[in-house]
């Protein structure tokens, strides 16, 4: 992201380290972008999954987990968060305050 504001580069295509293509022919990884797990069923080894463009549900099953659903910024207490300028990088796309 700092490339693309900096003007480092002007097309955002240049910052995709690997397209979900790429990780099949390169590793046999299936990436599924815009689809999100909104359950986990441990016992039974699956996890529910939303396709947001379809808004299609189905059940996808695994062998192991590992949940890496990444972080929101913590916004210390400060006058900061109250800035119309102040806002998040990453996570949340609302202001601070
Ligand atoms: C502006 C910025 C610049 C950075 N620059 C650098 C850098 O130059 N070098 C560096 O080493 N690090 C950098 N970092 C840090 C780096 O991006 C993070 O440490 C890293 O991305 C964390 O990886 P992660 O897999 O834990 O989480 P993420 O990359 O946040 O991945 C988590 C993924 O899980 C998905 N997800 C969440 N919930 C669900 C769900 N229920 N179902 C399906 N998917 C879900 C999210 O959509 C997301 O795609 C930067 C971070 C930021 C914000």
């Amino acid at each position: 992201m700092p490339y693309f504001i900096s003007g480092v580069t002007a097309d955002h295509q240049n910052l995709i380290a690997r397209t979900p293509a790429q990780f099949k022919s390169m590793n046999d990884i299936d990436v599924k972008t815009r689809h999100r797990v909104m359950a986990i069923d441990p016992a039974g080894h699956t996890v529910t999954v939303r396709d947001l463009q379809t808004g299609h549900e189905y059940l996808e099953g695994y062998t192991r987990l590992l949940i890496s659903t990444g972080a929101e910024a913590f916004v210390p207490p400060s006058r900061a968060r109250s800035w119309r300028a102040c806002s998040l990088f990453a996570g949340s796309p609302t202001p601070c305050e």
